[in-house]
């Protein structure tokens, strides 16, 4: 059982308001104005590094505002930073729970109150979020995690054998035996603090290598957590090469487990990285990867086509698609396209893309290069393609940043690859199927793509919806109905999907804690038997 304070179960963070004319709004622009260039160095065991190996980061949406410098880590650094995992891990986990929850509690606060700006700020210029796309993440979630962990932690450590009048049985629940390697994308600044302080609440130590693209947020963060009192050496950041600190993190004998989120592809090469040499490890690491989706929106013929329109625009656009939850497909009857088309093109006429530091902004800019001539060449290639037929958008453009317009393609033939493969940016692919062939495109929406992440289901008739719900049932591992598939919060839609969406591990909720716990179970006998015959 546990001892020391009792965490109640948290509510939600909630949002704060950044609308005109609030004392939010004026320190965001402040802060938004400031053009320091930050420093991100590599911290193993406390201590900063500083190389000659830099990368910078820039605005998404200005490529010519430099943000932040990234020092890369050499490889004997990034040993180091193993090493260091490795040594304050007894002493981390000897700790109370209690103790190391309190840490992560200090560090909700600290990003709660007075870093609630600066990593909004870095959030925003980074990643290129509108206001109201960064506070839910990088604070709310963010807070949100820390705070649910500390309150589901406990539901595993309460969770113990029956004991009978002969003898009591324990769990000792203890952390994995070597260090957790936490690999976080760009996308959500939330994440690679739950990547990193899940298994740490647990009491593994940790090595964290962020996206190059989220580092300044995820440094700030990182820089709460030390405020917090986090003891040097149980995360290490290490903004380094991907390829290398990988390789690096896969030689060690001592990895444990890699906890991980992006795309499917990169968690699919960890994955047989640590299968090809399974017998070097002290442990079999645990895997845990949030990975890659293609996700739907189907409407029945008793939709309401506005609703569906909003949720379309909601779900496929915010935040430029760039979500692991956004709609990337819809499924749409012959009955109600005219209406959610026409719907459709009038609402995105009226959304601004542009700077996210203007407040009309509905849509930044998409995070990289590479992202951006991906998504140039896939819209070029659908212009000539006679199955695809542009409703919206379509236009990509460079200066002064990397811009993609809100794009959506009807898509003629249903095995289209737009229908399939994950672009991870603002294009929606929509097939129009006869009202009449509803079974028809059930199947076709669980069979289509590789992905089974989320998916909502717009319908007022009740027997169709509990029909669909029970066809759909893999298609998905957060499933919305009447809503739009995207803005899971903390505790109320634990997240995460199957196929090739990942482990579905649901972070945020106790059966991701599971993961970075190996129980030791203990029986004590009250009194030993003295004779080896039954009975006696
Ligand atoms: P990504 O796979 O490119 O990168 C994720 C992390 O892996 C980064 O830290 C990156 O540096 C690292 N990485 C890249 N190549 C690597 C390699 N060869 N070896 C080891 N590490 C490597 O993903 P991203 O672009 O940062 O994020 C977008 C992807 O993440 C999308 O596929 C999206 O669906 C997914 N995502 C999923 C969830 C979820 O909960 N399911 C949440 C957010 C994002």
């Amino acid at each position: 059982m546990i001892s020391g304070p009792h965490f109640p179960l948290p509510a939600n963070e909630p949002e704060v308001s950044f609308g005109a004319g609030t004392k939010a709004a004026a320190e965001l622009n402040k802060a938004l104005e400031n053009r320091d260039v930050v420093e991100i160095p590599t911290v193993i065991g406390g201590k900063r590094y500083f190389s000659n190996d830099v990368v910078e980061v820039r605005a998404p949406h200005d490529t010519q505002r430099l943000l932040a410098r990234i020092h890369r880590p050499t490889e004997a650094q990034i040993n180091e930073a193993i090493a260091s995992a490795n040594s304050v891990a007894k002493e981390w986990a000897g700790l109370s729970y209690a103790s190391r929850a309190t840490i992560l509690q200090r560090a909700a606060q600290i990003i709660a109150t007075r870093k609630r700006i600066s990593i909004n700020t870095a959030t925003v210029l980074g990643q290129s979020k509108t206001i109201d796309q960064a506070e839910p993440d990088s604070a709310c979630e963010l807070i949100d995690f820390l705070r649910f962990n500390a309150y589901n932690a406990q539901r595993v450590y309460a969770e113990q054998p029956l004991s009978v009048p002969t003898a009591v049985n324990r769990a000792d629940w203890r952390p994995l035996e070597g260090f957790v390697y936490a690999v976080s994308p760009f996308n959500f600044t939330a994440i690679g603090g739950n990547l990193t302080t899940a298994p740490a609440i647990m009491g593994n130590t940790v090595l964290w290598k962020p996206s190059e693209k989220s580092a300044l947020a995820n440094y700030i963060f990182f820089e709460a957590l030390e405020e917090a009192g986090l003891p040097p050496g149980v995360i290490n950041f290490v903004p380094g090469d991907a390829e290398l600190t990988t390789r690096v993190a896969m030689s060690s004998p001592d990895l444990a487990g890699i906890h991980f989120t992006g795309s499917s592809a990169v968690f699919q090469s960890l994955w047989k990285g640590v299968a090809s040499k399974v017998e070097s490890f002290r442990t079999i690491p645990r895997l845990v990867g949030e990975t890659g989706g293609k996700d739907f929106v189907l409407a029945h013929a008793s939709a309401n086509p506005s609703e569906v329109a909003i949720a379309l625009i909601r779900g496929a656009f915010e935040y430029q698609g760039q979500k692991c939850s956004a709609a990337s497909r819809a499924y749409i009857p012959r009955s109600l396209w005219a209406a959610v088309s026409a719907q459709l093109r009038d609402r995105l006429a009226e959304l601004k893309v542009g700077d996210v530091a203007r407040p009309e902004t509905f849509m930044g800019a998409v995070i990289s290069q590479a992202s951006h001539q991906k998504l140039s060449r896939v819209l070029g290639a659908a212009k000539e393609d006679s199955a695809v037929k542009i409703i919206f958008g379509g236009r990509t453009w460079s200066e002064p940043g990397f811009f993609v317009e809100p794009t959506v393609l009807e898509v003629n033939d249903p095995q289209h690859n737009l229908l399939k493969e994950e672009l991870f940016g603002p294009v929606l692919s929509v097939f129009v199927y006869e009202d009449n062939e509803w079974q028809e495109t059930l199947e076709l929406i669980d069979s289509t793509s590789p992905y089974a992440l989320t998916g909502s289901i717009f319908c007022t008739d009740r027997f169709a919806l509990h029909h669909a719900e029970s066809v759909l049932i893999n298609a998905a591992g957060n499933l919305y109905l009447n809503d739009k598939p995207t803005g899971a919060m903390i505790g109320q839609q634990p997240f995460g999907g199957g196929r090739a969406s990942g482990t579905n591990d649901k972070a945020g909720s106790y059966l991701n804690l599971l993961r970075w716990a190996s129980p030791r179970v203990v029986k004590e006998t009250y009194l030993p038997p003295h004779d080896w015959q039954f009975g006696v």
